[in-house]
């Protein structure tokens, strides 16, 4: 991935409270997913950027794959092999979830990289 490397995070503040996927703005589906040759992902939901392959986004952030009414993935059995690594609750996760709402509250802009 061309996002930072998740160590970048740890120091994040930890609010306490568990990240849920359930609870969330699918904000991990607004970061660049790098897909790798051996993902098995449709052509009209890539992209190239910076010489590489990625999943496309749409004009607001988020991955073109992602389903907005359900806020879920809908290619979620053939996601790209980074997306079944990116933790729920881990440090990164816990990280961008903090980055997002901080930007939000603030009206920062929003995608992240
Ligand atoms: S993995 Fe984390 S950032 Fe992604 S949807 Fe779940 S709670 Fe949100
Ligand atoms: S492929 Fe699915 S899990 Fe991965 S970023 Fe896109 S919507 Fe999220």
């Amino acid at each position: 991935m061309s996002t930072p490397h998740p160590d970048t995070y740890l120091d994040a503040p930890d609010t306490g409270v568990a990240a849920d996927c359930a609870h969330c703005d699918a904000v991990c589906c607004r970061l660049t997913v790098v897909v790798q040759p051996e993902d098995r992902i449709p052509g009209h939901l890539l992209e190239e950027r910076d010489g590489l392959t990625v999943m496309a986004r749409d004009e607001e952030g988020w991955c073109v794959a992602l389903d907005g009414a359900r806020m879920c993935c809908s290619i979620y059995e053939g996601r790209p092999e980074v997306c079944r690594r990116f933790a729920m609750d881990g440090p990164y996760c816990r990280a961008i979830r903090t980055d997002y709402t901080e930007r939000r509250a603030r009206g920062i802009e929003l995608i992240l990289h």
